[in-house]
């Protein structure tokens, strides 16, 4: 029989985290990066349950790729901030991962990630951060205070891998939406209190679009291929779309739960149905038409993901949306059918994934 944490356990986590937080010492980004591959990898393949998780340091290496990539793009502020300019993720000198990207990204002359990871170098580019990641991230990040507590993972030296204890990775599911939100509040405010920032940044504030979201050219891209994809017709209510002012990319899988950009979760569709679905999950038909869309659009949806330089991951996406489903059930949550009508989420819903 399995066994799951108890409420109890649940919120003791919850308390170490927001201490972690707040207490913790940061000298860089890069415990924020962790904590968010930590909260990414539990939900694409962790447990409910008490079981614990192994996580290689190869894999977190490759999501500190995947945050940091666009975010070691020139920043460009509209108002007064300088052109060309780099963010500083260090109160220091720049943070490694950083300058190991962008030199990558440079002599290699790839500008699109999901390009890169197809590059035969990517691999070095991978062992490259994870050396960081074992040396900086993993040491320094369960001190709390000045005492170091192992309330998340063990992490043997020299080992290739941390082993998240018993029950972490229950609690990086169950709280996921809420942790990826204070962690992109603390990474935006530490960024800005780096004083070689401030000129860079300028007055207008778009600076949290600049870190966590996809780039303006990339979804141009995606929204002008979804038009064709789906034959002009707006995924949800099924009725044509006119013309491409009039739709929006709407993340599948709301952006609130599950913040990365994964060409399969995006759908067309009108501003109102996009605006009325809002951060909900969509209702059991439109749930079985995306699953199904997952198995046979593959082809065009992995030459979409090519053209915009956004992550394809047809399996991973789907694991997600079990997840996502699967909480939204336990929580009661309703799903949107259409503007203004919504039902429960129910066991029918889950069996969609088996
Ligand atoms: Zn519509």
């Amino acid at each position: 029989m399995a066994q799951y944490p108890s409420s109890d356990e649940h919120l003791a986590f919850l308390v170490k985290l927001q201490r972690l937080l707040s207490e913790g010492d940061f000298t860089a980004t890069y415990k924020f990066a962790l904590l968010m591959a930590l909260a990414d990898i539990s939900v694409e393949r962790g447990h409910d349950d008490v079981r614990p998780l192994e996580i290689s340091l190869r894999d977190i290496a490759e999501k500190f790729i995947d945050y940091y990539w666009q975010q070691t793009m020139s920043y460009t502020s509209t108002a007064g901030g300088l052109e060309g300019k780099f963010i500083k993720q260090n109160h220091g000198q720049q943070a490694a991962v950083l300058t190991k990207i962008r030199e990558f990204r440079e002599t290699q002359n790839l500008h699109n990630l999901g390009k890169a990871r197809k590059s035969p170098h990517y691999s070095k580019l991978v062992t490259a951060v994870r050396r960081t990641v074992a040396d900086k991230p993993i040491v320094h990040f369960q001190v709390l205070g000045r005492s170091e507590d192992e309330f998340m993972f063990k992490a043997p030296k020299g080992a290739q891998a941390i082993q998240l204890k018993p029950g972490v990775s229950a609690y990086l599911r169950k709280f996921h939406a809420l942790i990826q939100q204070m962690t992109k509040t603390r990474w935006v405010e530490f960024i800005k209190s780096v004083s070689d920032n401030q000129k860079i940044l300028g007055n207008q504030d778009r600076l949290y679009k600049f870190l966590f979201e996809s780039s303006r050219e990339s979804m141009d891209k995606v929204r002008s291929s979804l038009f064709k994809l789906e034959n002009k017709t707006c995924f949800y209510c099924k009725k044509p779309v006119r013309d491409l002012r009039d739709v929006h990319v709407d993340h599948f899988i709301p952006f609130s739960l599950y913040g990365r950009d994964i060409t399969q979760n995006f759908v067309l569709a009108h501003r109102n149905c996009n605006i009325s679905k809002s951060d909900v999950l969509a209702g059991y038909d439109h749930l079985a038409r995306w699953i199904d869309r997952l198995e046979m659009r593959r082809a065009d949806l992995n030459e979409i993901a090519d053209e915009a330089g956004v992550i394809s991951d047809d399996t991973g996406i789907k694991t997600v949306a079990h997840w996502s489903y699967h909480h939204g059930q336990q929580a009661e949550a309703q799903a949107w059918l259409k503007s203004g009508k919504y039902e429960p989420i129910t066991e029918a819903y889950l069996s969609l994934f088996r």
